[in-house]
Protein backbone atom coordinates (compact mmCIF):
# COMPACT_ATOMS: atom_id res chain seq x y z
CA UNK A 1 0.00 0.00 0.00
CA UNK A 2 1.22 3.39 -0.85
CA UNK A 3 1.70 5.92 1.57
CA UNK A 4 -0.98 8.97 0.97
CA UNK A 5 0.73 12.04 2.24
CA UNK A 6 -2.22 14.10 2.45
CA UNK A 7 -3.87 11.56 4.56
CA UNK A 8 -0.84 11.47 6.77
CA UNK A 9 -1.27 15.23 7.20
CA UNK A 10 -4.63 15.26 8.00
CA UNK A 11 -3.92 12.71 10.81
CA UNK A 12 -1.17 15.16 11.90
CA UNK A 13 -3.32 17.91 12.23
CA UNK A 14 -6.57 16.13 14.38
CA UNK A 15 -3.48 14.70 16.56
CA UNK A 16 -1.45 18.18 17.28
CA UNK A 17 -5.34 19.22 18.06
CA UNK A 18 -5.77 16.87 20.92
CA UNK A 19 -8.43 14.90 18.69
CA UNK A 20 -8.46 11.26 18.54
CA UNK A 21 -8.31 9.03 15.29
CA UNK A 22 -8.31 5.58 14.24
CA UNK A 23 -4.64 4.13 12.72
CA UNK A 24 -3.33 1.18 11.16
CA UNK A 25 -1.46 -1.23 13.23
CA UNK A 26 0.09 -4.64 11.66
CA UNK A 27 -1.81 -6.23 14.60
CA UNK A 28 -4.96 -4.64 14.52
CA UNK A 29 -6.14 -0.72 14.21
CA UNK A 30 -5.74 1.68 17.16
CA UNK A 31 -7.42 4.42 18.48
CA UNK A 32 -4.72 6.87 18.95
CA UNK A 33 -4.22 10.04 20.64
CA UNK A 34 -1.51 12.05 21.77
CA UNK A 35 0.11 10.52 24.72
CA UNK A 36 1.42 13.69 26.80
CA UNK A 37 -1.87 15.12 26.79
CA UNK A 38 -4.42 14.33 29.44
CA UNK A 39 -7.68 15.86 27.37
CA UNK A 40 -6.23 13.87 24.26
CA UNK A 41 -6.05 10.48 26.22
CA UNK A 42 -8.98 11.60 28.06
CA UNK A 43 -11.14 11.10 25.05
CA UNK A 44 -9.98 7.66 24.32
CA UNK A 45 -11.06 6.60 27.48
CA UNK A 46 -14.68 8.00 26.95
CA UNK A 47 -14.84 6.69 23.42
CA UNK A 48 -14.02 3.13 24.21
CA UNK A 49 -16.03 3.38 27.39
CA UNK A 50 -12.56 1.70 28.80
CA UNK A 51 -12.35 1.45 32.58
CA UNK A 52 -10.04 3.73 34.00
CA UNK A 53 -8.22 1.13 35.42
CA UNK A 54 -7.23 -0.38 31.86
CA UNK A 55 -4.12 1.12 30.99
CA UNK A 56 -3.11 2.26 27.62
CA UNK A 57 -0.07 0.64 25.12
CA UNK A 58 2.20 3.85 23.74
CA UNK A 59 3.64 3.86 20.31
CA UNK A 60 6.91 5.25 19.05
CA UNK A 61 8.58 5.45 16.21
CA UNK A 62 11.96 5.01 17.68
CA UNK A 63 14.65 4.20 20.53
CA UNK A 64 15.54 8.06 20.64
CA UNK A 65 11.78 8.77 21.14
CA UNK A 66 11.04 6.15 23.94
CA UNK A 67 14.23 6.83 26.27
CA UNK A 68 12.84 10.09 26.66
CA UNK A 69 9.96 8.12 29.06
CA UNK A 70 11.11 5.02 29.60
CA UNK A 71 13.96 3.22 32.01
CA UNK A 72 15.61 1.18 29.44
CA UNK A 73 18.47 -1.81 30.07
CA UNK A 74 20.69 -4.33 27.86
CA UNK A 75 18.38 -6.74 27.91
CA UNK A 76 15.26 -4.66 26.79
CA UNK A 77 18.12 -3.57 24.10
CA UNK A 78 18.78 -6.84 22.89
CA UNK A 79 14.79 -7.62 22.45
CA UNK A 80 14.34 -4.48 20.50
CA UNK A 81 17.13 -5.56 17.99
CA UNK A 82 15.15 -8.75 17.75
CA UNK A 83 11.70 -7.93 17.54
CA UNK A 84 11.12 -4.23 16.88
CA UNK A 85 9.29 -2.98 14.76
CA UNK A 86 7.01 -5.40 15.07
CA UNK A 87 3.82 -6.94 17.10
CA UNK A 88 5.64 -7.08 20.56
CA UNK A 89 4.88 -4.88 23.63
CA UNK A 90 7.00 -4.54 26.47
CA UNK A 91 6.23 -3.18 29.78
CA UNK A 92 8.82 -1.27 31.38
CA UNK A 93 9.61 1.22 34.27
CA UNK A 94 8.39 5.09 33.42
CA UNK A 95 11.27 8.02 33.88
CA UNK A 96 10.46 10.17 36.52
CA UNK A 97 10.62 13.26 34.44
CA UNK A 98 8.88 11.52 31.52
CA UNK A 99 5.79 13.77 30.24
CA UNK A 100 3.33 10.61 29.61
CA UNK A 101 -0.44 11.55 30.56
CA UNK A 102 -1.15 9.52 34.05
CA UNK A 103 -4.67 8.95 32.69
CA UNK A 104 -2.02 6.26 30.09
CA UNK A 105 -0.53 4.44 33.19
CA UNK A 106 -3.85 4.37 35.45
CA UNK A 107 -1.41 6.89 37.64
CA UNK A 108 1.36 3.58 38.06
CA UNK A 109 5.10 3.99 37.43
CA UNK A 110 5.09 0.94 34.69
CA UNK A 111 3.97 1.66 31.32
CA UNK A 112 3.44 -0.50 28.13
CA UNK A 113 5.34 0.25 25.14
CA UNK A 114 5.56 -0.92 21.57
CA UNK A 115 6.91 -0.08 17.78
CA UNK A 116 4.44 -0.57 15.41
CA UNK A 117 5.99 -1.98 12.11
CA UNK A 118 3.02 -0.77 9.96
CA UNK A 119 4.45 1.88 7.57
CA UNK A 120 1.58 4.26 7.09
CA UNK A 121 1.64 4.89 10.87
CA UNK A 122 5.50 4.64 11.01
CA UNK A 123 5.33 7.74 8.80
CA UNK A 124 3.02 9.23 10.81
CA UNK A 125 4.83 8.59 14.18
CA UNK A 126 7.45 9.93 12.45
CA UNK A 127 5.99 13.22 12.06
CA UNK A 128 4.72 14.16 15.72
CA UNK A 129 6.24 15.29 18.13
CA UNK A 130 4.92 12.95 20.86
CA UNK A 131 4.23 9.42 21.09
CA UNK A 132 0.98 7.97 20.13
CA UNK A 133 -1.55 6.06 23.29
CA UNK A 134 -3.60 3.60 21.05
CA UNK A 135 -5.39 0.96 22.67
CA UNK A 136 -7.27 -1.24 20.06
CA UNK A 137 -9.76 0.64 17.95
CA UNK A 138 -13.29 -0.85 19.26
CA UNK A 139 -15.56 0.02 22.50
CA UNK A 140 -14.64 -2.02 25.56
CA UNK A 141 -14.84 -5.69 25.37
CA UNK A 142 -15.80 -6.42 21.63
CA UNK A 143 -13.89 -7.38 19.08
CA UNK A 144 -10.94 -5.58 17.81
CA UNK A 145 -11.08 -3.93 14.37
CA UNK A 146 -8.97 -4.87 11.46
CA UNK A 147 -10.19 -2.55 8.65
CA UNK A 148 -11.01 1.06 8.57
CA UNK A 149 -14.59 -0.17 7.92
CA UNK A 150 -14.28 -1.73 10.97
CA UNK A 151 -13.56 0.96 13.13
CA UNK A 152 -15.98 3.69 11.31
CA UNK A 153 -18.58 0.27 12.13
CA UNK A 154 -17.25 0.78 16.29
CA UNK A 155 -17.23 4.33 16.66
CA UNK A 156 -19.56 6.36 13.43
CA UNK A 157 -19.20 10.12 13.42
CA UNK A 158 -17.96 10.14 17.07
CA UNK A 159 -14.22 10.22 15.74
CA UNK A 160 -12.84 12.66 12.92
CA UNK A 161 -10.89 10.76 11.14
CA UNK A 162 -9.49 7.00 10.07
CA UNK A 163 -5.55 7.02 8.72
CA UNK A 164 -6.17 3.91 6.13
CA UNK A 165 -3.41 1.78 6.18
CA UNK A 166 -5.51 -1.65 4.44
CA UNK A 167 -6.31 -4.66 6.10
CA UNK A 168 -3.88 -5.60 8.68
CA UNK A 169 -1.20 -8.02 8.31
CA UNK A 170 -1.61 -10.34 11.71
CA UNK A 171 -5.42 -9.58 12.60
CA UNK A 172 -4.52 -10.55 16.44
CA UNK A 173 -3.41 -8.25 19.38
CA UNK A 174 0.40 -7.88 20.05
CA UNK A 175 1.96 -9.94 22.62
CA UNK A 176 2.27 -8.49 25.72
CA UNK A 177 5.68 -9.27 27.94
CA UNK A 178 6.56 -7.78 31.05
CA UNK A 179 10.24 -6.51 31.41
CA UNK A 180 9.75 -4.99 35.02
CA UNK A 181 10.13 -7.68 38.06
CA UNK A 182 9.63 -11.55 37.17
CA UNK A 183 9.69 -11.21 33.19
CA UNK A 184 6.74 -12.87 31.77
CA UNK A 185 4.57 -12.87 29.00
CA UNK A 186 1.11 -10.79 30.54
CA UNK A 187 -0.97 -11.10 27.01
CA UNK A 188 -0.32 -14.01 24.36
CA UNK A 189 -0.69 -12.54 20.68
CA UNK A 190 1.03 -12.12 17.10
CA UNK A 191 4.41 -12.80 18.30
CA UNK A 192 4.57 -16.65 19.15
CA UNK A 193 5.46 -17.33 22.65
CA UNK A 194 8.04 -20.04 21.37
CA UNK A 195 9.90 -16.99 19.71
CA UNK A 196 9.79 -15.18 23.22
CA UNK A 197 9.79 -17.03 25.96
CA UNK A 198 13.25 -18.22 25.49
CA UNK A 199 14.72 -14.67 25.91
CA UNK A 200 13.02 -14.12 29.09
CA UNK A 201 15.24 -14.11 31.83
CA UNK A 202 13.81 -15.81 35.42
CA UNK A 203 14.43 -13.75 38.31
CA UNK A 204 13.98 -13.87 41.78
CA UNK A 205 12.28 -10.68 42.73
CA UNK A 206 10.20 -8.99 45.34
CA UNK A 207 6.74 -10.17 44.66
CA UNK A 208 5.32 -6.93 45.04
CA UNK A 209 7.49 -6.14 41.98
CA UNK A 210 5.58 -7.91 39.71
CA UNK A 211 2.89 -7.22 37.13
CA UNK A 212 -0.60 -8.18 37.08
CA UNK A 213 -2.26 -7.90 34.13
CA UNK A 214 -5.12 -5.34 34.43
CA UNK A 215 -7.94 -5.44 32.34
CA UNK A 216 -7.78 -8.27 30.89
CA UNK A 217 -11.38 -9.04 31.98
CA UNK A 218 -12.99 -12.75 31.53
CA UNK A 219 -15.50 -11.33 28.67
CA UNK A 220 -13.48 -9.91 26.19
CA UNK A 221 -13.27 -9.82 22.52
CA UNK A 222 -16.84 -10.32 22.41
CA UNK A 223 -18.77 -10.34 18.82
CA UNK A 224 -22.23 -10.06 21.12
CA UNK A 225 -23.11 -13.50 20.01
CA UNK A 226 -23.18 -16.74 21.97
CA UNK A 227 -20.35 -18.60 20.41
CA UNK A 228 -19.54 -22.47 20.78
CA UNK A 229 -16.07 -23.81 20.60
CA UNK A 230 -14.24 -27.26 19.17
CA UNK A 231 -17.18 -28.05 17.82
CA UNK A 232 -17.59 -30.79 14.83
CA UNK A 233 -21.61 -30.91 14.08
CA UNK A 234 -22.80 -27.27 14.04
CA UNK A 235 -26.78 -26.73 14.49
CA UNK A 236 -28.55 -25.60 11.44
CA UNK A 237 -29.38 -21.90 12.44
CA UNK A 238 -25.40 -21.85 13.17
CA UNK A 239 -22.80 -19.80 11.47
CA UNK A 240 -20.03 -22.51 11.75
CA UNK A 241 -16.36 -21.14 11.23
CA UNK A 242 -13.74 -23.64 9.93
CA UNK A 243 -10.32 -24.25 9.23
CA UNK A 244 -10.16 -26.28 6.59
CA UNK A 245 -12.01 -26.89 3.68
CA UNK A 246 -14.52 -29.50 4.15
CA UNK A 247 -15.55 -31.36 1.23
CA UNK A 248 -19.46 -30.67 1.74
CA UNK A 249 -19.62 -27.15 2.61
CA UNK A 250 -22.93 -25.67 3.34
CA UNK A 251 -24.20 -21.91 2.95
CA UNK A 252 -23.16 -21.54 7.03
CA UNK A 253 -20.06 -22.61 6.88
CA UNK A 254 -16.89 -19.45 6.43
CA UNK A 255 -13.16 -20.58 6.13
CA UNK A 256 -10.85 -18.99 8.28
CA UNK A 257 -8.16 -20.95 6.23
CA UNK A 258 -7.94 -23.41 3.33
CA UNK A 259 -5.45 -25.70 5.01
CA UNK A 260 -5.33 -25.17 9.00
CA UNK A 261 -2.84 -22.04 8.31
CA UNK A 262 -2.90 -20.65 11.95
CA UNK A 263 -1.56 -17.50 10.56
CA UNK A 264 -4.15 -16.89 8.41
CA UNK A 265 -6.93 -18.08 10.72
CA UNK A 266 -5.25 -15.13 13.12
CA UNK A 267 -5.80 -12.83 10.49
CA UNK A 268 -9.27 -13.92 9.34
CA UNK A 269 -10.72 -14.47 12.82
CA UNK A 270 -12.09 -10.71 13.55
CA UNK A 271 -13.38 -10.11 10.30
CA UNK A 272 -15.26 -12.96 9.98
CA UNK A 273 -16.97 -12.88 13.06
CA UNK A 274 -18.24 -9.54 12.51
CA UNK A 275 -19.26 -10.77 8.87
CA UNK A 276 -21.65 -13.48 10.09
CA UNK A 277 -22.82 -10.76 12.87
CA UNK A 278 -23.97 -8.50 10.20
CA UNK A 279 -25.33 -11.38 8.13
CA UNK A 280 -27.65 -11.96 11.03
CA UNK A 281 -26.55 -15.45 12.53
CA UNK A 282 -27.95 -15.82 16.08
CA UNK A 283 -25.32 -18.14 17.26
CA UNK A 284 -21.89 -19.36 16.18
CA UNK A 285 -20.00 -22.40 16.71
CA UNK A 286 -16.21 -23.24 15.48
CA UNK A 287 -14.34 -25.97 14.94
CA UNK A 288 -11.40 -27.18 17.44
CA UNK A 289 -8.07 -24.83 16.74
CA UNK A 290 -4.97 -26.61 17.63
CA UNK A 291 -2.94 -24.71 20.50
CA UNK A 292 0.29 -24.99 18.89
CA UNK A 293 1.74 -21.68 18.10
CA UNK A 294 -0.34 -18.94 17.07
CA UNK A 295 -3.09 -20.99 18.01
CA UNK A 296 -2.80 -20.86 21.47
CA UNK A 297 -3.09 -17.05 21.07
CA UNK A 298 -6.52 -17.73 19.06
CA UNK A 299 -7.66 -20.07 21.67
CA UNK A 300 -7.04 -17.43 24.07
CA UNK A 301 -9.29 -15.30 22.68
CA UNK A 302 -12.23 -17.08 21.87
CA UNK A 303 -12.33 -18.47 25.54
CA UNK A 304 -12.82 -14.81 26.62
CA UNK A 305 -15.29 -14.46 23.31
CA UNK A 306 -17.33 -17.49 24.57
CA UNK A 307 -17.76 -16.32 28.10
CA UNK A 308 -21.77 -16.10 28.77
CA UNK A 309 -22.83 -12.82 30.01
P1 LIG B 1 -5.50 -3.08 24.15
O1 LIG B 1 -6.85 -2.61 24.52
O2 LIG B 1 -5.56 -4.24 23.20
O3 LIG B 1 -4.61 -2.01 23.67
O4 LIG B 1 -4.85 -3.70 25.47
C1 LIG B 1 -3.91 -3.06 26.21
C2 LIG B 1 -3.52 -3.94 27.39
O5 LIG B 1 -2.19 -3.67 27.73
C3 LIG B 1 -4.30 -3.64 28.65
O6 LIG B 1 -5.47 -4.37 28.74
C4 LIG B 1 -3.34 -4.00 29.76
O7 LIG B 1 -3.64 -5.30 30.17
C5 LIG B 1 -1.97 -3.94 29.10
N1 LIG B 1 -1.19 -2.85 29.70
C6 LIG B 1 -1.16 -1.56 29.30
N2 LIG B 1 -0.35 -0.83 30.12
C7 LIG B 1 0.13 -1.68 31.05
C8 LIG B 1 0.99 -1.53 32.16
N3 LIG B 1 1.54 -0.37 32.50
N4 LIG B 1 1.25 -2.63 32.91
C9 LIG B 1 0.72 -3.82 32.56
N5 LIG B 1 -0.13 -4.03 31.52
C10 LIG B 1 -0.42 -2.97 30.77
MG1 LIG C 1 -8.40 -4.17 23.17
Amino acid sequence: MNINLSNIKKAVKYLNKNECIGIPTETVYGLAANAYSDKATDKIFKLKKRPRKNPLIVHYYNLKDLKNDCKIDNQFLSLYSKFCPGPITFVLELKEKSKISNNVTNNKSTIAVRFPKHKVTRKLLKNLNFPLAAPSANISKSISAVCKTDVIEEFGNKIKFVLDGGKSKEGLESTIVSLVGNQKILRLGSLDRSKIEKYLIKKKTNKKKNIVMPGQGRIHYSPGLPIRLNIKRPKKFEAFLLISKRIKSNKNFFYLSKNKNLKEVAKNLYKTLRKVKKKGFKQISIERIPNRGIGEAINDRLLRAAVKK
